[in-house]
């Protein structure tokens, strides 16, 4: 990534994390030299390293503490001092919902806006919270988990051990744990969980399907009700929803948007804009060179 956004190469490739930190961390340099020689950068062009990782995390030491359940395994890997090695570069970490947090403030849909919030609707909910023009970090490095604000206390028990989180709800899996539910109610075709991604809940809804539009209209309606909470919180001037589920547009935004009106003081209201990010999944990446940019370490 360029100094002014401009993503000059990208490669993607799955995490093997059975595999190990070690093995990744070898994969990953192979794959920047690689993209480095074909699109003509040298190695002396290269400043610094971003990563975004999934948290909880320590980034002023670079380690990831508890990856859980993303990354089993890979508690207490020092994923900085180890990139910083092979790379010869240093090397930045953050959570990947705050990396997407700077992305949006950056070149997104936020952009210069100061007081910003960004949720990533994913397996979980991650969150970055933009407060006067600063990413906020709280005391241990951990703020802004914001997927798991509960909506219910007595809900389901979430993996932070608390009851009714908002991830449990309105997370890309629990649209399709939703959908899913709804078409057996139907007695329609019996599809297991795990044939149905959120794409298809998409699709289907596109199709005027009134299950996966009833599931769209749910998961919107609760996650309106955690961005009131969220709200009133931090009174910020945008919010930003990203990751995949946030491409389907009015189909989530109009339930948020609705459920979020009702639930708030006006003076929370007055000019509030609820949006979906257009950095169509490049938030992370974009956001971790960022953080490498700025040479932000805490
Ligand atoms: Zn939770």
């Amino acid at each position: 990534v360029a100094d002014d956004g401009k993503v000059i190469a990208r490669r993607v490739f799955a995490t093997r994390h059975e595999r190990g930190g070690e093995d990744w961390a070898r994969q990953t340099v192979a794959a920047l030299r690689e993209i480095g020689h074909k699109h003509r950068v040298g190695e002396s062009q290269i400043d610094a390293v971003g990563i975004g990782a999934p948290g909880p995390l320590n980034a002023r030491l670079g380690v990831l503490t508890n990856p859980m359940p993303n990354l089993p395994g890979w508690q207490g890997f020092p994923i900085g001092a180890v990139l910083q090695e092979l790379t010869g570069r240093s090397a930045y970490l953050d959570n990947d919902a705050n990396c997407a947090a700077l992305a949006e403030h950056w070149v997104g849909a936020g952009r210069g806006v100061d007081d910003l919030i960004v949720l990533t609707l994913g397996t979980g909910i991650g969150s970055g919270v933009i407060a006067g023009g600063r990413l906020l970090h709280g005391s241990g490095g951990n703020a802004a988990e914001l997927g798991h604000t509960s909506i219910n206390f007595r809900g389901k028990r979430c993996v932070c051990r608390n009851r009714g989180c908002i991830e449990l709800y309105a997370s890309a899996s629990a649209l399709v744990r939703l959908y899913s539910r709804l078409l057996s109610r139907e007695r329609r075709r019996a599809l297991a969980e795990e044939e149905i991604t959120a794409r298809d809940v998409y699709r289907a809804a596109r199709a005027a399907d009134p299950a996966a539009r009833r599931a769209f209209e749910q998961v919107g309606r609760y996650l309106g009700a955690a961005i009131a909470n969220i709200v009133h919180a931090f009174n910020p001037r945008m919010v930003v929803l990203a990751g995949g589920m946030a491409g389907a547009g009015g189909l989530l935004l109009r339930p948020v948007r609705e459920v979020v009106r009702q639930s708030i003081y006006p003076e929370h209201a007055e000019g509030l804009e609820i949006r979906a990010s257009r950095l169509r999944g490049a938030a992370g990446l974009l956001g971790a060179a960022r953080l490498a940019l700025i040479g932000d370490r805490r």
